[in-house]
């Protein structure tokens, strides 16, 4: 059951409430969620919940419908982020776990983890333990398969997994990996999900050949039950009658289990399939039924591998793959997740190391109320737990990141269907103690927002920004011809509004994080006319700060302001020199330079060339013929 516990409940009436269930012989949990903190109270006993309800500091007690109680949605609404290492499994994020079927030796398991972290795979995985249908085949390396995989993790900084298939291995295995695999074939081995439950630590658990969601998912309880709430689900492909594939990859599965548990499930589509070709597509439907992330076998030399080889990928491949996971992921709302950005090696200290990955320590400023697409990309480039810091205009976000309020700033540079973004270009230019270190992109799908149970037909008014009412004309203008459409100064803001008035006549056009936000209902969904619709913004920080958000191996784009002299041919010199040195231009705009009338500042965004060089000559060619020059920023963007 589910106990509710009041807002205002005390610590002693807590601990009451806790003990009380305790001694009665449940196992008792605490979740805090956005809106209720719960106490989850679950095992073989059975009580009339009004005991409970009658303590003070209870609000209400719930009976959990589902078998599985731990996992369930009902015992808690928000999503589970699992963290391994550094590493984060959830939420929206999608995490590419890769590496070979098996750990074969040292050159092997090194070669192919250098491999696939280069191409962005964030996890390392490797079998030491390999459960094989034929008692002949290569059975794993044992433990000491699992020393070179932790020295290959350690080596390319990344968290490993492996699969245990023994309770007796357990605690020996907890020593090495950062995060247990159950396999298919042991996902009903209950003394072995036990015993990997009590070590508390994460665990990957595959879905077994033909277990139904549900076993799947008493599996898990079993993991919560004794003792572990990080659990990560994977659906690697169950037996039916097909034999064109190795098994039959279940993708309707991904969001069936997502509205039955909190728990995140990834997908495995080497397992599932077992034929190499079909890895790549099958990895993109799973990213695309909203899974939190693939695992993915890769190796080296497939043909000689000594497990699963036919279905494992070559690294360039996989490298593809990764590059179209990334494309992928905007339209379904997530982004790529990354190791943390840390100092370079040599400017590391512990304690900035520490800085670095605590992003609860870092704040981030961005235009717009609480809800807003802004504050999505702020999150997504960094974390959920980020401090945000709401700003009024533009010129407020700039100016917490210039006085220190703020270390980043998150800022509207472009979308797709509006264009550019002025304000942020303007004041990059007022700003020149600012550059620019990061892109993020997201992709901004519309809803129609009221207040809960308000139906289509009592509409009369809706609030947007004048863009939002643009960009969902077609809809407005089918399902609600006659409501009034009032402009607003931003998306989220008239959400807030209309939550105030609290009139069901009054409905908003915005994001759906706006509509949780504030308590809203999402009446449709993605209104949108043409979906093809994104919003990039630009990560700003003063230049102390850059190095901590920029990864220097991921450095790909390259934003550039100058102006040139009124003279026949000077715009014309600077874009040849761009071309000459074979630099692709990605964006070029211009704006008027206040207080210096009919003349221009040009910005331009280009493809960081691969050679460092390239790059540095393009740059002292341009200042030698412009009036002004700035770099704004070299940094990592995200799309594609
Ligand atoms: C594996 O991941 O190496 C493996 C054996 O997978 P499964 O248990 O899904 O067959
Ligand atoms: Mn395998």
């Amino acid at each position: 059951m589910i106990v509710i516990l009041k807002q205002g409940i005390t610590p002693q009436e807590k601990d009451k409430v806790r003990s009380f269930l305790s001694e009665k012989g449940f196992i008792v949990k605490e979740i805090v969620g956005q809106q209720d903190t719960v106490l989850g109270a679950v095992g073989k006993v059975s009580i009339d919940p009004r005991t409970v309800e009658l303590m003070p500091g209870v609000s209400s007690v719930v009976p959990i419908s589902k078998p599985y109680k731990l996992a369930s949605r009902e015992m808690k609404k928000e999503d589970t982020i699992v963290q391994v290492g550094k590493v984060k499994i959830g939420g929206n994020r999608v995490a590419v776990i890769a590496g070979p079927c098996a750990v074969e030796n040292y050159d092997q398991i090194m070669t192919i983890a250098e491999s696939v972290r280069e191409a962005g795979a964030v996890m390392l995985r490797g079998g030491a333990f390999k459960p094989r249908t034929s008692p002949y085949a290569f059975q794993g390396l044992g433990e000491e398969g699992l020393k070179l995989l932790k020295k290959a993790g350690e080596a390319f900084d990344m968290p490993i997994t492996s699969e245990v298939v023994s309770p007796s291995d357990v605690k020996m295995m907890a020593e090495y990996v950062d995060m247990f695999q159950i396999g298919a074939r042991n996902m009903q081995n209950f003394e072995l999900l036990k015993e990997v439950g009590k070590t508390g630590m994460p665990v990957l658990l595959k879905r077994g050949l033909s277990a139904t969601i549900e076993e799947w998912l008493m599996a898990a309880e079993y993991l919560m039950a004794s003792g572990t709430d990080q659990v990560v689900l994977c659906e690697r492909g169950i037996r039916t009658y097909e034999k064109a594939t190795r098994n039959t990859l279940d993708c309707s599965a991904i969001p069936v289990v997502q509205k039955l548990t909190h728990l995140p499930v990834i997908g495995d589509p080497s397992h599932a399939t077992g034929i190499r070709d079909m890895v790549a597509p099958m990895s993109l439907a799973i990213v695309a039924s909203g899974a939190s992330g693939v695992i993915v076998e890769v190796h080296n030399c497939p043909e000689k591998a000594l497990s699963d080889g036919p279905q494992s990928l070559f690294p360039s491949q996989f490298k593809k793959l990764v590059h179209d996971i990334q494309a992928l992921c905007p339209v379904v709302g997530k982004s790529l997740e990354k190791i943390p950005r840390v100092l370079p090696e040599s400017m590391k200290t512990q304690q900035e190391e520490k800085k670095s990955a605590d992003f609860s320590a870092i704040t981030v400023s961005f235009q717009g109320v609480r809800g807003a697409f802004s504050e999505l990309a702020a999150r997504r480039s960094f974390d959920e737990d980020v401090q945000l810091l709401p700003c009024h205009s533009f010129s407020d976000a700039f100016d917490a990141v210039s006085s220190g309020k703020a270390k980043y700033g998150v800022l509207p540079v472009e979308n797709t269907l509006g264009g550019t973004v002025y304000d942020t270009l303007d004041l990059l230019a007022m700003h020149p103690e600012l550059t620019v270190v990061g892109e993020q992109q997201v992709r901004v799908m519309h809803n129609l927002i009221t207040i809960p149970g308000t139906k289509i037909e009592e509409i009369r008014k809706v609030y947007s920004h004048p863009q939002g009412l643009q960009q969902c004309r077609a809809f407005l203008d089918k399902e609600l011809p006659d409501a009034e459409r009032v402009p607003f100064f931003d998306t989220a803001g008239a959400v807030e509004y209309i939550a105030k008035l609290g009139d069901k006549s009054v409905a908003a056009i915005a994001g759906s994080p706006a509509a949780h936000y504030y308590g809203m209902e999402v009446l449709r969904q993605g209104i949108e006319t043409d979906a093809s619709n994104y919003t990039r913004f630009y990560i700003l920080a003063r230049e102390e700060n850059e190095s901590i958000y920029r990864s220097q191996a991921e450095l790909n784009k390259a934003a550039l302001s100058f102006s040139v002299s009124d003279e026949p041919g000077a715009l014309m010199d600077v874009l040849k020199t761009i071309a000459d040195d074979g630099v692709n231009m990605t964006k070029l705009e211009s704006r008027p330079i206040p207080g210096k009338p009919w003349e221009y500042l040009f910005f331009v965004e280009l493809q960081l060339p691969s050679d460092k060089a390239v790059f540095e000559k393009l740059t002292e060619e341009i200042r030698a013929k412009a009036v002004s020059f700035r770099v704004l920023g070299v940094y990592s963007s995200v799309i594609g």
